[in-house]
């Protein structure tokens, strides 16, 4: 099996008000050419998983619960995305993932990943390679900031930025 980990904010999402940063868990649209990228990726028989840092849920921008709704939205938006995982914490210690229709806090399951959940920690990316049981060298990573990139180089992942993984399709 071969994965594409996923950025959202500013990869493949944007609000879709004026706002910069999402608003409201339903404030988003594809950024132009995601769509057919992602489908591109699956076509060709790609996992895909959205990793995604979600602090504003400890600074209390967003609850935990409008967190959820809005990954749960991005899926019914990208319905080739599997699933979403996000660090709701500054310090890294809290992952959740999310499905279409449930959602769980697994930051437990491989305690040694704890404290490196919030990009560019890799924590999100291994917990998805070490349950998948692949390599990380049958992965890729699409970012549009730093610490995307960051995360990407700690799990041993290939990195692309976003906009010329947009282009490329
Ligand atoms: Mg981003």
């Amino acid at each position: 099996m071969e994965i594409l980990f996923l950025d959202l904010d500013g990869t493949v999402r944007k609000p879709k008000s004026a706002s910069k940063f999402i608003t409201s868990f339903a404030d988003q649209k594809p950024i132009p050419g995601a769509l057919e990228a992602i489908a591109d990726y699956a076509s060709r028989g790609y996992f895909i998983v959205g990793i995604t840092n979600q602090a504003g849920v400890e600074a209390k921008h967003k609850s935990q619960e409008s967190c959820i709704a809005e990954q749960q939205h991005t899926l019914k938006l990208f319905p080739q995305i599997h699933s979403i995982l996000f660090c709701p914490d500054f310090a890294g210690n809290e992952c959740w993932r999310c499905y279409r229709d449930k959602a769980w806090d697994c930051s437990g399951k491989y305690p040694n990943l704890i404290g490196t959940y919030r990009k560019p920690g890799s924590g999100m990316v291994q917990h998805i390679i070490i349950s998948n049981e692949v390599y990380p060298e049958d992965c890729f990573m699409v970012g549009d900031r730093p610490e995307d990139e960051g995360c990407a180089n700690a799990a041993g992942v290939e990195f692309l930025w976003a906009n010329q993984w947009l282009k490329a399709v």
